[in-house]
């Protein structure tokens, strides 16, 4: 029934993942099933001369365009919305909030084989088991097929079936050595029983540990409002359990037939989180994030949003995964800056997880050493509600910070002989000394030292960054890259210099100093090769390496047992950005590298190299802590009238022709002079900090108002009228609401 009864066209209004903020129009297709039509639907529409996925928003009975011109509905994909009412008033929120296009949001909110229209019957991914011989064998029978043996002792590790996606996470290239060690029948496809816990199966398998007084106020506190909404922020030092007081929150949950939401900054941490869970929960667990297939992430989705999984474990885009009993949601870490999209639709999964268990009605637990300082900020206004654990769980205690002034200090490559002389010390006991260096590569700059000549990105306000490993010369910026050159071409005589610090570089001193120690190098070249991250890590925790040396992935969530001597080699380096969320992020970043250190039964060191020992972000943090710091930063910031004690929203345009980005910007400044009513401050435009960047010259302008709401009246006339600017054709740009980095 297409037609109303008035004799009316029925028209669906739809929304299409295209960057424009208008609705769609559509007559109803030619037959369809009223009670299947409910706002949420997926749909599949023409589209210009291809074929589209729309999501239904709203039928209506008339069009501003005349019905002779709307085209029709060609097909419909689902029998009822796979979002329920609330998830769909959330995106709905979400899309008025960042004032991005309802159509962007929707296509975030769904796994890319959904988006594209697959059907939603999604075949159940094998798991394999081990057999009883698999179960019986010693993995050393197995050490002349070592990728087989190491497959084997995951398995015989985890005890239980794992299923592809989990192998994959794993080790990318599982399937030979399993489809081996099945022939040998050592494995075997697990039977299907084996997916997710029968009712009569106990939740737990092993045993939790017996809780702290803090720890267990914690619990408390959460599971007496289970079932309403409330957000909790845990605040806990590293190593204070924090993991621990998840896991037995999270008991009581599935206890009430619930699913709980866990999400985390990075992808390196769900195997270790999972591997914590599985070890305590028979439930199953599904797993979401950016490395797996289509296919397994749609199944993640679809098993949460029947009901079948109880955990899901993802990072920032598995927020939105649909939950058929939705209890808790969780987000470990939630300071970090990659819990903030930082292209197309920006949005914070922090922020949208707090509205989210609003309109579900269930708790928010966020989780912290080192609170972002908007979270510490809705303490104070009592918006969130404060749990902390002050102490290292266990034995363990907490870490001691100490500056070493490397002021006219004799120094090698980044490293002081006061730094160097401690290395030996822990390495003499057998401990592990962890380095961390902000910088990857060898050297940041390749400077002449006949005329001071310099290599420059072609394409960016950049240098070329050194790297003598591979023999190259490459942009961190646009990916760029060029041979390394032996020859200055400007001078041609000019001897070339690498200046400053990367991680390479100091890696081969360490080589030199340490010889006969075992080195290992974390950063982002290091690990590129999937699975090669989980290999270290894995060597690291059978204490076959003595040094570990890295960059910001140190910084984040891992456990390693034996390191008892933490080096920052560079800590000024962050003390001087122009962006003033930076001294935050420093303190997180040191305080999360410090706790690396001593997180097991033996105490810890932390020793920052510095030429600004009296600075006082870094003495504030060292004699009184994280906490105090904050206060210090948020009293800063509300002197500056900036954010938390104001609201930004960051307009960014970018354009292959110098000049039109910043005519682009003038005429939205314009508009909004125009518009305001004086409460929002228009700064701008001005050149991005990085002027250009990939061929493209970019600017920026930046809206600030005290009042949210203010600003958000004010987006909401301009939105709609930046879209029309001729110059709005000319560019690329996009709005960042609550932008965390200005650059
Ligand atoms: P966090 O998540 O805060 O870094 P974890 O939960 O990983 O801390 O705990 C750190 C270590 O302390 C782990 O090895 C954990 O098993 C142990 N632990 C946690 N709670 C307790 C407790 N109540 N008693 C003894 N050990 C504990
Ligand atoms: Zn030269
Ligand atoms: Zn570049």
């Amino acid at each position: 029934m297409a037609k109303l009864q008035n004799g009316n066209e029925l028209i669906f209004r739809v929304a299409i993942a295209v960057p424009v903020y208008r609705l769609f129009d559509y007559l109803a297709p030619e037959q369809f099933e009223s009670a299947h039509i409910k706002p949420g639907i997926r749909l599949e529409v023409p589209f210009g001369k291809a074929k589209k996925i729309a999501f239904l928003v709203e039928c209506v009975q008339h069009s501003d365009v005349a019905i002779g011109k709307l085209k029709r509905v060609e097909r419909i994909l689902d029998e009822k919305p796979l979002l329920s009412t609330k998830d769909l008033a959330l995106l709905h929120w979400a899309s008025r909030y960042y004032h991005h296009p309802l159509g962007e949001v929707f296509s975030a909110a769904f796994p890319v084989a959904l988006r594209q229209g697959k059907s939603v019957v999604i075949q159940a991914e094998k798991r394999y088991a081990l057999t009883g011989a698999g179960k019986a064998i010693d993995s050393e029978l197995l050490k002349r097929t070592p990728k087989q043996k190491s497959v084997l002792e995951k398995f015989q590790a985890h005890q239980h079936s794992l299923s592809e996606a989990e192998l994959s996470a794993w080790n990318e290239n599982w399937r030979t050595s399993v489809k081996q060690l099945v022939d040998r029948q050592l494995l075997q496809l697990a039977a299907s029983s084996e997916f997710g816990a029968s009712a009569s199966e106990s939740i737990i398998r092993n045993t939790a540990l017996q809780c702290n007084p803090q720890q267990q106020a914690a619990i408390t506190a959460v599971c007496d409002s289970l079932g309403q909404f409330g957000v909790f922020l845990l605040e806990g030092v590293t190593g204070s359990g924090k993991t621990e007081v998840y896991m037995q929150i999270i008991r009581t949950v599935l206890e009430r037939g619930q699913q709980v939401l866990v999400l985390l900054p990075e992808i390196t941490l769900t195997p270790q989180l999972e591997e914590r869970f599985r070890q305590r929960f028979t439930v199953s667990i599904a797993i979401s994030h950016s490395k797996l297939t289509d296919r397994q992430r749609a199944c993640a989705w679809l098993t949460m949003q029947r009901g079948e999984c109880s955990i899901l474990l993802g990072t920032r885009s598995a927020l939105f995964t649909p939950l058929k009993n939705p209890g808790l949601i969780i987000l470990d870490e939630e300071h970090d800056a990659s819990f903030k999209q930082q292209e197309g639709f920006r949005f914070s999964a922090r922020d949208v997880a707090v509205v989210r268990g609003k309109l579900l009605n269930i708790p928010v637990l966020l989780g912290s050493a080192t609170p972002a300082l908007e979270s510490l900020h809705n303490v104070d206004n009592k918006r969130y509600r404060l749990l902390h654990l002050p102490e290292r769980a266990g034995n363990a205690t907490a870490p001691v910070l100490q500056l070493l002034d490397i002021r006219n200090k004799r120094m090698q490559e980044g490293l002081s002989e006061a730094l160097v002389a401690e290395m030996r010390l822990t390495l003499a006991r057998n401990e592990q000394v962890l380095l961390f260096l902000n910088r990857r590569g060898f050297a940041p700059t390749l400077i002449c030292h006949g005329c001071g000549w310099v290599a420059r990105c072609r394409r960016c306000d950049a240098n070329l960054v050194i790297h003598y490993d591979e023999g190259t010369l490459r942009c961190h910026h646009c990916g760029q890259e060029q041979r390394l050159i032996k020859h200055c071409p400007a001078c041609k005589t000019g001897e070339l210099t690498p200046l400053g610090l990367g991680t390479e570089r100091v890696e081969k001193v360490l080589a030199e100093l340490f010889a006969g120690k075992t080195i290992v190098r974390l950063d982002r070249d290091s690990t590129q090769r999937k699975g090669a991250l989980e290999n270290y890590l894995q060597q690291i925790n059978q204490g076959s390496v003595d040094i570990i040396l890295g960059t910001q992935m140190l910084a984040k969530g891992h456990h390693f047992p034996n390191v008892t001597l933490v080096a920052i080699l560079d800590v000024d380096s962050g003390l001087f950005s122009i962006d003033f969320h930076a001294p935050e992020k420093l303190a997180q970043m040191i305080v999360q590298v410090s706790g690396r250190a001593g997180r097991a039964e033996k105490p810890g060191r932390v020793i920052m190299q510095t030429r600004q020992p009296e600075h006082p972000l870094l003495t504030t943090l060292i004699r009184q802590g994280y906490n105090s710091f904050a206060k210090t930063a948020l009293a800063e910031r509300k002197d500056a009238s900036l954010p938390p004690f104001s609201y930004q929203a960051l307009l960014r345009a970018h354009a292959l022709d110098a000049e039109m980005p910043k005519l682009f910007l003038h005429a939205v400044a314009e508009l909004a002079q125009e518009h305001s009513k004086g409460h929002t401050h228009i700064l701008g435009p001005v050149a991005a900090p990085m002027a250009r960047r990939a061929g493209l010259y970019r600017y920026q302008l930046l809206f600030q108002s005290s009042k949210r709401p203010e600003l958000h009246a004010l987006l909401n006339v301009l939105m709609p009228k930046i879209e029309k600017l001729k110059q709005a054709k000319k560019v690329r740009w996009s709005l960042d609401v609550d932008p965390v980095d200005l650059y």
